[in-house]
């Protein structure tokens, strides 16, 4: 059997949402409160933590930048360190709610390498299993996964509590 080439980020969703008014979903999301309704689940000086919407794995993460900037260069070395801490952090959790054999770090950089939304980096950290395969077909329906989501926010905004301590 051929490996499938993993490329979570290729998420339809993400340009559709960035398209609705034209605005770039994470700013939009860094005006806001942290809160269910977002999926944001950590903040720190330079960066935030969001659970993926339409995950392809149960606990994918986005670790994005508060800088608006589509240029990895764009950031400042203190938001460089903090994006990264706080990538690190995001490991640790999880690592501790949902216990994965393994993880994927990725980040797309403009708009040839897929990106869904192109104009602000982010990582993508999506825990993985022996076996696992993309969660969106197996699934199907986007409102199931948004109700699994939900079922974890608290875990995971309070395992980021417990991490960063
Ligand atoms: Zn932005």
């Amino acid at each position: 059997m051929k490996n499938k080439m993993w490329a979570p980020w290729r998420m339809e969703y993400i340009t559709k949402a960035a398209k609705d008014d034209g605005k770039c979903l994470f700013c939009k999301v860094l005006k806001q409160k942290a809160s269910k309704n977002n999926l944001v689940v950590y903040s720190s000086k330079h960066s935030l933590v969001m659970m993926n919407r339409y995950p392809y794995n149960n606990g994918h993460l986005m670790v994005v930048p508060k800088n608006h900037t589509s240029n990895y260069d764009g950031l400042s070395k203190t938001e460089n360190d903090d994006l990264h801490e706080t990538l690190r952090l995001s490991i640790r959790v999880i690592n501790k709610v949902y216990k994965p054999q393994g993880c994927n770090v990725g980040m797309n950089i403009g708009r040839v390498a897929g990106a869904g939304i192109d104009s602000h980096i982010h990582y993508h950290v999506v825990p993985r299993w022996n076996g696992d395969t993309n969660f969106m077909p197996v699934i199907g329906e986007v409102k199931v996964i948004s109700e699994h989501i939900l079922g974890s926010y608290d875990r995971v905004a309070k395992a980021f509590k417990e991490v960063s301590k």
